[in-house]
């Protein structure tokens, strides 16, 4: 027997991102704050199907508990992927004013966690899709919620090497107060360490000192970040040169004891143009003839495996149109997005968002009202420019 519906259109906005704020989704690296994301996406395909969209929930392989959602209407090898993660930072709820999982509105803010980055983002890509229903269009429209964006990029990098979903363009919601954003740098960190023997400090042929290595490693990092800078910049960044920075170091345990085992954390922003694996390579190369020579053992590893950095082009058609419709030309951002990861699967993609990344991964996370319905008017511009026309 089929039982007929009840025409079960998605709620408003604020109801949509109370809904969506209520769901705790954080993601992190530490597994005492790691959730699972399976709730929102479940949430979003809800409101999705019923708008017409074909919804494939996909599993994060070696990853319990994560998903990624693609939701697909209309078809076609061309269209737009509006895109978001669904997971949050870890929060401290006595740093709030209010319940981080209640939205609260407040002069003229929606204050959760999630509002701005970027749970918002989903509630006026909704919105904007709603007219659509019923509708013919020319090229698909396609919603991507991905898992895990604040802690591994796991859900984006699946998504790049399934080679799946393919459109024409992307746009990222993330919090750019609504202006266009077409570059950032990468992030590395690495950690580096040397192995060599201890033994009584009087004698130095007593032992292999991994302190004295990595002395000489440090120098030869900063060396290799001059060389860095002679020859990348680019001023559309605020720190327009590629850096590191030297982030921890521990090794030793006594002054009169030769140190046999030394570990430094530092970190990398590459600049568009500059590959991570060549930077390790430099790196390795410059280390492997001191730590041979001193007959250290080196070990050297990514803490995470990095986000690539990341640039469209200033002429691409996606730009183009996004500053034509904002109003404001394509910027650069210090922060790392998934962009990298929508560019491999070969798409034209643009970071364009509501709300402040100042606000972003803080206590009292807010979006501004004034920033809701320019978002929706924009959303179904790009529709009707990269789907209906
Ligand atoms: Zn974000």
């Amino acid at each position: 027997m089929t039982q007929a519906n009840p025409v079960a259109t998605p709620p408003d906005i604020q109801t949509m991102l109370a809904r969506l704020i209520a769901l705790p989704s954080v993601s992190s690296a530490s597994p005492e704050w790691d959730q699972s994301n399976a709730a929102v996406i479940n949430l979003l395909e809800e409101w999705l199907q019923p708008l017409g969209f074909r919804t494939e929930v996909l599993p994060v392989p070696g990853r319990d508990g994560k998903f990624n959602l693609v939701a697909t209407l209309g078809s076609g090898p061309g269209g737009l992927v509006l895109s978001g993660h669904t997971d949050t930072v870890p929060y401290d709820p006595s740093r709030w004013q209010s319940d981080p999982f209640t939205l609260t509105e407040r002069d003229d803010r929606w204050y959760g966690l999630g509002t701005c980055d970027m749970k918002g983002f989903f509630a006026l890509a909704i919105e904007a899709a709603r007219e659509l229903a019923g509708k013919k269009l020319k090229q698909p429209l396609i919603l991507l919620a991905t898992a895990d964006e604040e802690s591994s990029m796991d859900g984006a990098r699946a998504l790049a090497e399934a080679g799946y979903p393919k459109a024409r363009y992307a746009v990222i919601g993330e919090p750019t107060n609504l202006r266009p954003i077409r570059m950032h740098k990468g992030i590395m960190m690495e950690r580096l360490a040397f192995e060599g023997q201890s033994g009584h400090s009087s004698n130095p042929a007593l032992g292999r000192n991994a302190l004295e290595g990595m002395h000489q490693a440090m120098s030869e990092l900063l060396a290799l970040r001059a060389d860095w800078q002679a020859r990348y910049r680019n001023p559309a960044f605020e720190v327009a040169v590629p850096t590191l920075n030297l982030g921890c170091i521990h090794g030793g345990d006594n002054p009169n004891r030769i140190c046999r085992r030394c570990e430094l954390h530092f970190d990398l922003r590459p600049l568009p143009g500059m590959a991570m694996t060549e930077l390790r390579e430099a790196i390795l190369e410059r280390l492997q003839p001191l730590a041979r020579a001193r007959q250290l053992d080196l070990t050297f590893e990514p803490l995470f495996d990095g986000v690539p950095p990341f640039e469209t082009a200033a002429d691409a058609e996606l730009v183009k149109a996004c500053e034509a419709l904002t109003g404001h030309r394509a910027e650069a951002v210090a922060f790392a997005t998934e962009a990298p990861w929508l560019q491999k699967l070969g798409m034209e993609t643009l970071v364009l968002g509501p709300g402040s990344i100042d606000q972003a991964h803080q206590p009292d996370e807010f979006l501004a009202l004034s920033q809701v319905a320019p978002t929706v008017t924009l959303l179904r511009q790009l529709i009707q420019r990269f789907c209906l026309e």
